[in-house]
């Protein structure tokens, strides 16, 4: 029987809400408003289902960073169906779109990076780094070197092993997690945590917290350091300056892998292709996902190089891992499609150059506001960290959720703007223009107006 015809907004809610379990979502609360019916989307623009539009600050879940409705992904899509919908890349087969992309991401990866395995999404990215990480010291004869270190508010995925890696501490309890294996150390968050230090001397602090705990646990017990170049989901943490050349000092010091989370700041959010590039971070596996395809088709996927890329590529025995869909054609062919994009319309350069600049430098202006302690932010990323007293950096009673309330003034106000607890953060497509950073910049400012 074909589907039932929904020409009422409130069907559609009445039947998501009974048969739809959302993600990070208290369903009753949902159910009992309706969730917002998202139809359509164009350039940095959302519809709903009553036709009301909304600039996308987001780009979705920081992934669209080519902008919505790009007939080009859409064609290179359908091809890639017709000619070969699906093969796999297990047992000694290849097809041209994953090769391409191979090719494609070892030419904008960060010195060295040019060996690729892929995954669907972020969590699965992350995931099969802890096992390649055993795997790797597993080949060195080191198989005591397992421990992975995180850092509190880091946000890494949902799968056990990603939640485990993630330091939002709400990700753990309802699952009994972290799984062992996994310690969190300090963020660089210099902002809530800085106290007296100037922002290059917390950065050091806060990396020699890495060094203590590999002391601690012995170095001979830890095997790799993972963090996203900018903690994204955590609060848009922008590292100081002083941060990644000291954990990259003291990750080679003890012969710890680097793993640079890069699926919020890869492709092009920071200014660069990847985050890498940004922070002065030489790592020796990267993950990625959101951007690779703009979102359009899930994929993510897993760099590495130099030594590591080597030991697996001379293994001299099978791998024993990998997904049904590792390298699916259609993604990979999009993802070439989408790099090409990028590349064709300066999109890394604009972040990194004039739009970036323009886009830091208007929500600069709203630094002055009662409510706003600081303006942070690189490139295409940044946060706007709502405080209740600005002298003191003292922050709002959590139970106000005072972030959510500014996010709700902008939801029924025509923007998307997140709130990781009372930081407003924004990763709009690199692709917005002047005239669109200016309507963003005021829809922002009338909505932190209206909170509190
Ligand atoms: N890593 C980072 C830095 C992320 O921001 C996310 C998702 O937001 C993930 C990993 C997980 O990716 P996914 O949701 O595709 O599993």
């Amino acid at each position: 029987t074909a589907s039932p015809v929904r020409n009422s907004t409130a069907a559609l809610q009445a039947a998501d809400a009974r048969h739809h379990l959302h993600p990070f979502t208290d369903h009753a609360g949902l159910a009992a408003k309706g969730a917002r019916v998202v139809t359509r989307a164009e350039g940095v623009r959302l519809w709903d289902s009553e036709g009301k539009s909304l600039l996308d600050g987001m780009s979705g879940l920081w992934c669209v960073n080519v902008g919505y409705g790009r007939a080009d992904l859409a064609e290179v899509a359908k091809r890639q169906l017709l000619e070969l919908p699906y093969y796999n890349t297990f047992f000694q087969t290849t097809h041209p779109p994953v090769v391409a992309l191979s090719e494609k991401l070892a030419s904008i990866a960060p010195a060295g990076m040019d060996l690729v395995t892929f995954a669907g999404s972020g969590s699965e990215a992350n995931d099969s780094i802890a096992k390649l990480v055993r795997y790797f010291w597993n080949l060195q004869g080191k198989p005591r070197k397992k421990t992975i270190i995180s850092r509190n508010y880091a946000y890494h995925g949902v799968t056990m092993q990603a939640a485990s890696l993630s330091g939002l501490t709400a990700m753990h309890p309802q699952f009994d997690l972290p799984l062992p294996g996994v310690v969190h150390v300090e963020a660089p968050y210099w902002y809530a945590h800085g106290g007296d230090l100037s922002p290059d001397e917390f950065g050091l602090k806060a990396a020699r917290a890495v060094e203590r705990k590999i002391l601690e646990l012995g170095p001979e017990t830890v095997g790799a350091f993972i963090g996203e170049p900018i903690q994204g989901a955590g609060g848009v943490i922008i590292p100081p300056a002083t941060y990644w050349p000291e954990i990259m000092r003291i990750c080679r010091q003890y012969d710890v892998l680097v793993i640079a989370d890069e699926v919020i700041c890869g492709f092009g959010r920071t200014g660069n292709w990847f985050g890498s590039q940004t922070f002065g971070i030489q790592p020796d596996f990267m993950t990625m996902a959101k951007g690779l395809t703009s979102g359009y088709i899930p994929m993510a996927g897993i760099m590495m190089g130099g030594r590591v890329a080597e030991t697996f590529r001379s293994a001299g025995e099978e791998i024993v891992h990998g997904f049904t869909y590792s390298g699916h054609p259609v993604a990979a062919a999009v993802a070439v499609r989408n790099i090409e994009i990028m590349e064709e319309e300066s999109l890394v350069a604009k972040a990194g150059g004039e739009i970036g600049a323009y886009f830091q430098d208007q929500l600069r202006g709203l630094a002055d506001h009662r409510l706003v302690g600081e303006v942070r932010g690189v490139g295409m990323i940044a946060a706007i960290e709502l405080v209740e007293h600005k002298p003191s950096r003292a922050f709002f009673d959590p139970k106000r959720n005072v972030g959510t309330q500014c996010r709700n003034h902008c939801f029924a106000n025509g923007l998307v703007m997140r709130a990781c607890r009372d930081v407003m953060v924004l990763a709009p497509p690199l692709s917005i223009s002047k005239t669109e950073i200016d309507e963003l910049v005021g829809l922002a400012a009338q909505c932190i107006e209206l909170t509190a």
